[in-house]
């Protein structure tokens, strides 16, 4: 048995195989073959394959995003069939007798060089370009759908760090725990852990190798450690924990169908926070009363090329239906900092968390908000759906977008398709900008809720990335907790509702507290919903304000 210490971001107890997941690009091979004219053939086929999905992807992103969105396909198109790229990658097979994988790995390693280095800048900007399109032949080649776990049963991933872009490609039927080297508690990974209500640790030096690819191991997310075959006594006491979490769960699900009222009568809405349409069967489960954030960004994030309308459309229309009723917030695409996307070519930052992203990629490129937009409120006629904006920072934005807003809904009138006429536009409250015009942003919406995940990061100064600063990233800081009850207090002046949909929302210790706020709304994971009701059921408000001199 090998321990190793990590810091556990969520808690329970996970017993399973090891899935070493590595990157893509890592995972290439040197193979000697015999038959080299066989490897080229390959590699011809691979070419044509790519060829077809970048036509596939160029005729969506014509009709999606016009001349200028799509141009990016068919300029992978001339460098698929490069015939320097092909020449060189021939070359190797033929002088090496290597696999087709590695002649262009190779490669592209080598035209990405040399791109980097040009003095002209647009041929610099091309190195990105010849990076992508020797994944895409390397995925074509191993048949790879991008990203994944390859396993027929659920395991425990283990990697390095990993990027919202490779979860979001992960069958999570397959997984039972998440495992980084690297990686920060506020990161997406840790975020997804909590969504599914499954133990993760980050911070956790094991090593990435067949030392521990499909061993049998033991996640604890209570003590943070990772037990590599665990001897005889540990796994019966980790399967005893596991036994008793699952009673645990089973009193908690005695609370189903319970009103979230606090023993003095006070109400709240007990939401869940999703990332996309495989979590909606934790949502019902968990009773949540509807959904108070969508990220929608995944949707861009598991997708290789924009989005189309339709597409996005079906999406919205499924979450919308499903719920019946209960209300669904969606919150428009936050796209940049850690969650990128190739084909929005986003420019390298010296701080993304600081740079363009959220609704300012959607300021600056209207015709991928307007996209979404249309799908959205086309999607409010099947069921009750709110909009909410991410990372504003001044009433001008909102005023901005409600044009936007308007002006679909024209254009739907024209088209002839309904929409919910009074669908709700709400906010996020995420930057310290907005909570100092709190009073003036509450006038423009029907409601704000609080991402606290960006609000204490541009609060404290802390990159909520940066695993080394997780012990300065004080989430219960006074700052914030004042910040937190003028937000509410804004809110309610001018007649709109709040919510809180950050991480913080569902730490149990401040339950009290935000019913004490008054908040209406707190959005969370799906499997924290029957904890908080909990909560609420033995809190008597008026008595914790008495308790705490308000
Ligand atoms: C937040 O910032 O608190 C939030 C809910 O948004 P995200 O974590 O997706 O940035
Ligand atoms: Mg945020």
């Amino acid at each position: 048995m090998v321990v190793y210490d990590g810091k556990a971001v969520f808690e329970g107890i996970a017993i399973g195989k090891i899935y070493v997941y590595t990157k893509q690009e890592q995972s290439v091979k040197r193979v000697k073959v015999d038959d080299c004219e066989a490897e080229k053939k390959r590699y011809e086929k691979a070419r044509e394959t790519a060829m077809e999905q970048l036509q596939a992807l160029y005729d969506k992103a014509l009709k999606e995003v016009g001349e200028s969105g799509a141009e990016i396909f068919e300029a992978h198109q001339f460098l698929v069939e490069d015939g320097d790229f092909i020449d060189s990658v021939e070359n190797i097979i033929d002088t090496e007798g290597v696999n087709a994988e590695y002649a262009v790995a190779t490669t592209g390693d080598n035209f990405f060089k040399m791109f980097s280095e040009m003095e002209d800048e647009y041929f610099r900007g091309r190195a990105t370009d010849i990076k992508d399109i020797t994944e895409r032949l390397l995925n074509v080649l191993s048949g790879a759908s991008g990203g994944g776990i390859a396993s027929d049963e659920p395991v425990i991933v283990v990697a390095d760090d990993l990027a919202p872009s490779e979860t979001v490609q992960m069958d999570k039927d397959l997984i039972l725990s998440f495992v980084t080297v690297h990686g920060s508690a506020n990161s997406h990974t840790s975020i997804l852990a909590k969504t599914m209500s499954i133990p993760a640790l980050i911070g956790c030096p094991v090593p990435l190798s067949d030392e521990v690819n499909g061993c049998l191991a033991v996640v604890d997310g209570y003590e943070g450690k990772l037990y590599v075959e665990p001897d005889e006594d540990v796994l019966t006491a980790k399967k005893a924990l596991l036994q008793k979490e699952e009673e645990k769960k089973n009193l908690l699900n005695q609370l189903k169908g319970k009103e979230n009222i606090t023993l003095d009568g006070q109400k709240i809405n007990l939401y869940a926070n999703i990332g996309n349409t495989k979590d909606l069967g934790l949502v019902l489960q968990n009773d949540a009363g509807g959904i108070g954030l969508f990220r929608s960004e995944f949707i861009y994030l598991g997708s290789d090329h924009y989005p189309t309308e339709e597409e996005q459309f079906a999406i919205y229309k499924q979450v919308a239906q499903t719920l019946a009723g209960k209300k669904v917030i969606i919150r428009t695409l936050d796209i940049g900092a850690d969650k990128q996307a190739d084909y929005f070519e986003l420019p390298k930052e010296e701080n993304p968390a600081m740079g363009l992203r959220a609704i300012r990629i959607c300021l600056t490129r209207p015709e991928v908000f307007k996209t979404q937009l249309r799908a959205i409120l086309r999607a409010s006629a099947f069921g009750k759906i709110s909009i909410m904006l991410p990372m504003i920072i001044s009433v001008g934005e909102v005023k901005k977008i409600k044009a936007i807003v308007d002006e679909v809904k024209k254009e739907l009138d024209a088209d002839g398709l309904g929409y919910d006429q009074n669908i709700e536009l709400g906010i996020m409250i995420e930057t310290p900008a907005a909570v100092m015009v709190a009073d003036e942003l509450a006038e423009e919406v029907d409601f704000f809720s609080v991402g606290t995940n960006d609000l204490t990061q541009y609060t404290l100064a802390i990159d909520r990335q940066n695993q080394s600063l997780d012990e300065f990233y004080d989430s219960h800081h006074p700052a914030i907790m004042r910040m937190l009850q003028m937000i509410a207090d804004a809110a309610h002046r001018h007649g709109a509702w709040a919510g809180i949909c950050g991480e913080l929302g569902a730490d149990l210790s401040l339950t009290k507290e935000f019913l004490a706020m008054g908040y209406d709304e707190l959005s969370v994971s799906p499997g924290r919903i029957l904890p908080i009701r909990k909560t609420v059921l033995e809190t008597n408000v008026a008595e914790y304000k008495k308790e705490t001199g308000r």
